[in-house]
This record gives structure tokens, sequence and C-alpha cells, in this order.
């Protein structure tokens, strides 16, 4: 149904995302909802981005077709084919987004490409189905992806480190019922999350691309930023935390055996991943060209770059020690 409201969602914005051989004109909205049901990750604030007050699904869907709305408004049909749809927190959860939503943007979106994210509980067969009926009219074979934020394969580290609330089985299971639902899927793996030191971030992150690979068809890597308000900004305001250097994504995107795509959100910054200032520029606008033209020689040349902070990055790899906690209290 068309809102007679408007209403501004978080964001939305255009880009272009590479999907298998082709560069696809992108239309990304982040709606603002009733907020993630989990809202216990360390290193999230997406989670605050909501309707605060109690209010009924009936005023929640109000607001998201207005939003819908005004996305319409502002982005012609005609210039996108792929659309991503993030929420604060997960695009199928029935109590985040009343299931009337869904197959409104199902019917605005048809014939497009869409990638919505969720956490894998909401990865339920009969509502993917449903969703793809709407929205599919043989543009693609595969007209959904279902996108999960796994963020490593380790369940130590996923329970641990970033409080993620789901297992590694979790996601292969989720993985499957997309699958067999006619859905693809998506992984977004984080580069260092909370307590783990440079080298052990970057084993960390090779070990889940190959776990996930086999899992899911696209795989973006995250490196990780210190957003407002979360757990992991406590931390890294009394020095006990360092978001990832540039070296080790270009490291890890050079090893990767799939391709990986990977946008530095606040890249060269000191709340995002960054090296020394002096480099940082380049290196961000390559790892941002490599996701689009996936060209290992960029990465391969980037690498190459000289700069002094490469062998602060080298001696870190070897010589930072694990966080250590007490065992006891
Ligand atoms: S990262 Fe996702 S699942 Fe975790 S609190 Fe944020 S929105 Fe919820
Ligand atoms: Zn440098």
């Amino acid at each position: 149904m068309i809102s007679e409201l408007r209403e501004k969602p978080l964001a939305s914005w255009r880009g272009q995302e590479r999907y298998g051989n082709e560069l696809l004109d992108c239309l990304t909205i982040i709606f603002k909802s009733a907020g993630c049901t989990w809202s216990k990750c360390r290193m999230c604030s997406y989670r605050h981005a909501r309707y605060f007050a109690q209010q009924s699904p009936e005023t929640i869907l109000g607001h998201l077709r207005a939003q819908l709305a005004w996305v319409t408004d502002q982005h012609k049909s005609e210039e996108y084919s792929m659309v991503k749809i993030f929420t604060s927190g997960s695009f199928f959860d029935p109590r985040e987004i009343p299931c009337g939503f869904l197959s409104d943007v199902a019917t605005t979106f048809k014939g497009k490409l869409v990638i919505a994210e969720t956490r894998p509980e909401f990865v339920d067969a009969e509502v993917i189905s449903s969703f793809m009926e709407i929205l599919d009219d043989g543009s693609y074979k595969t007209p959904l992806y279902c996108a999960m934020g796994l963020e490593t394969s380790s369940d130590y580290i996923r329970e641990k480190c970033i409080n993620k609330g789901f297992t590694f089985a979790d996601f292969t299971k989720a993985a499957k019922t997309a699958h067999s639902a006619g859905a693809g899927v998506k992984a977004y793996l984080l580069l260092k999350p909370l307590f783990l030191s440079e080298g052990e971030a970057v084993a960390d992150m090779k070990t889940s691309i190959l776990d996930t690979a086999v899992h899911a068809d696209m795989i973006s890597m995250n490196p990780c930023t210190v957003q407002r308000n979360t757990e992991l900004e406590y931390y890294w305001k009394r020095g006990a935390y360092r978001p990832p250097y540039l070296w080790s994504v270009l490291s890890i995107l050079a090893d990767s055996p799939v391709h990986i795509t990977c946008d530095p959100l606040g890249g060269g910054q000191k709340r995002g991943p960054h090296n020394c200032k002096k480099c940082d520029y380049e290196i961000v606008k390559g790892i941002r060209d490599y996701s689009l033209n996936a060209d290992r020689d960029l990465i391969s040349a980037l690498l190459q770059t000289r700069c002094d902070c490469k062998q602060e990055w080298e001696y870190l790899l070897s010589a930072e020690k694990s966080y250590c906690m007490p065992l006891t209290r």
C-alpha cells in the first residue's frame, strides 16, 4: 500500500555493486524500525536507531510505509536494479518489521535484485518464499539474498568478543533454509572484534572466509569501526582497542580464495580502520575500487606501497599479546 505520508528513512543512497561479473546500480536503504530484538552486540550502535516509545505494530507499519513512499519519491525505479535493505536490526523479524510491510517492499521492488539483512533465526522458508513470489518477475535467477551478520566462523569469538547470540550452526541452518527456498546467502564478516590482537583478527578472518565460502554466495568483510554509545567505544576511549590496520585488510583480500567485497567505513579516521594517515587515502580508495573490479593486481600493488607504518604493522602481528582477562573474580 502506498502511503500518503512521507518520512525520511535513517539513510538511503545510490551507488554501484559488483554482482557476478556485472556492475549494478544499487539503491541502499536503512529503514528506521521497531529496533533489533537482540540489541546486545558489543560494537553495534544501529540498535539505538529505533522508534523508542512502545508503539503498536500498526503505528510502526505506518512509519515504514511512509519511509518507503519517501524512497520511491526520491529514487526513480529505472535508475537502479539492485536494492540493499538494512533496518536497525533484522528485516525478516516480525516483531521489528510488521509482516504487511514485507509485501509492500516486494511489490515496490518487483523485478529488482534485493539483498536484505537479517539475523539467522528469522530466515523462515515460508516468509522467504512468499516474499520472493511477489518480488520475482524472472529478471534474476536469484532475486533475493538473505544477508546475515555472521561476523566470524568461530563460536568462541562470536560469543565472547561480540555477544552475537547465535552459533555458526544457526547460520548454516539458515543458509540451507534460504537456499532451499530459492534465495541466495550473503555473509558479513567483522574484522577485528573487541579483545582480539591484530594478528588474531587477521587469522580469524582468513579462517572465517574459508569456513563461510562453503555456505554463502557472497561475502563482505567489514573492518570494525568504533560506533558511539557502544561497549567497544568504552574500551577504545581507554586505549584498550585499536581499529584494524588497512594493511590487514589488504593482506586478507590478497590471500582470499574467493572475491570478498569490502567498504572500509570510516577508513583513514581514528574510529575506523586506518594506518598512519599518510598512506590511508590511497589504500581506502584502492580497496573500494577492488570491491567493484575484483582486480587482484591492484591489491598486490597496494600491498607494495612504501610507508613507515608497514613495519609497525608487521611488528605488531608478531609481537602483540592476546588480551588477558583474569580467570577468576
Ligand atoms: S549487530 Fe545486528 S544483531 Fe547485533 S545488536 Fe546490532 S542490529 Fe542487533
Ligand atoms: Zn602509512
